[in-house]
């Protein structure tokens, strides 16, 4: 009995002993905030949407992040407004509305930057109903936070922005607005690492895209998640005309369309994907805490050593 619980005690440490770069209390306020039902759901162009503008903002001004707009406030024009929903994933009636991605920085060493993003958006109210979307994105919007506010006090090699889009819900306008008003030259942008869903996983699995086009990646990516902890990281979900091919399936995809190298984390679709039953109380606090330091010590790892890595052709620019 005793050497069992030894050996748990030790597997414990040994998984958690590494990851103390994130401030677990902040992510978890911030993951439990934005997942509550005063969002409304966050839905780009609403009231739950604007709060969630607001909270970001103030969140991104209290680390100490530096904008490239007034109040990182990058407005894009969205469809939105689900009117005569027949589900609450049915298409939209479109109408357009303002929407706004909140972007701000932490200047580095070098001009090259990574982009860090994560939709804080979400599919708002149905039926009276709301989506509160904890793990689709809280989570990953609560560590992009988290890891700014880490790299505010480790200066980082490269310049890394910290872009919070709206709309991805909403066929990826977005990031798609991102692009079309770029606030740095697009060739400065060395890659992006997208957060979207990395709160819960009963199998204890991360899936990671990006590879299959990004091959340098991979050893590193190896390096950082092997044997480390209890989550394993499992490739193999960008591969065209595959069933869990997940290119097209968030903001990353706008990068890569722009031959930009892309780097995705996220679990796979779960029971309370895209339920109202996706709350702050299905999240798995272990899983997402040793997720995201583990997606930090990669971007941590990607700053420092960025690989060679090849860019592929911008199909925008053909
Ligand atoms: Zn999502």
């Amino acid at each position: 009995m005793m050497k069992s619980i030894i050996t748990i005690f030790f597997l414990i440490f040994s998984f958690q002993v590494y990851a103390q770069k994130l401030d677990s209390l902040k992510l978890m306020v911030d993951l439990k905030e934005l997942s509550s039902d005063k969002y409304q759901g966050r839905a780009p162009g609403t009231y739950g949407g604007r709060l969630a503008q607001l909270f970001l903002v103030n969140r991104f001004k209290e680390i100490g992040l530096k904008a490239y707009h007034e109040e990182y406030k990058q407005g894009v024009t969205v469809l939105g407004e689900k009117l005569d929903r027949k589900g609450p994933d049915s298409i939209w009636n479109f109408k357009q509305v303002k929407g706004a991605n909140i972007i701000g920085f932490i200047p580095g060493k070098k001009k090259e930057v990574i982009v860090i993003s994560a939709h804080y958006d979400h599919i708002g109210i149905f039926e009276k109903r709301i989506y509160n979307g904890a793990d689709d994105n809280a989570s990953g919007v609560a560590a992009l936070l988290s890891m700014a506010e880490y790299f505010t006090k480790n200066t980082p090699h490269h310049t890394l922005m910290f872009a919070a889009f709206d709309a991805e819900e909403l066929f990826m306008m977005g990031s798609m607005g991102f692009f079309k008003n770029l606030p740095i030259p697009e060739g400065d942008i060395v890659m992006n690492l997208n957060m979207d869903m990395i709160g819960t996983n009963s199998d204890y699995e991360m899936y990671a895209g990006g590879t299959h086009y990004y091959k340098e990646f991979k050893p590193m990516l190896r390096k950082i998640w092997g044997g480390r902890s209890n989550i394993g990281l499992r490739f193999g979900y960008d591969i065209p005309r595959t069933k869990d091919d997940r290119t097209f399936r968030s903001d990353h995809l706008m990068f890569h369309l722009s031959g930009i190298p892309f780097l995705y984390f996220g679990v796979p679709e779960h029971l309370n994907y895209h339920q109202t039953t996706d709350d702050y109380d299905n999240i798995s606090h272990s899983f997402y805490y040793t997720g995201a330091n583990l997606i930090l010590d990669t971007l941590i790892e990607l700053d420092r050593n960025f690989p060679d890595v090849n860019r592929r052709e911008n199909i925008f620019k053909k």
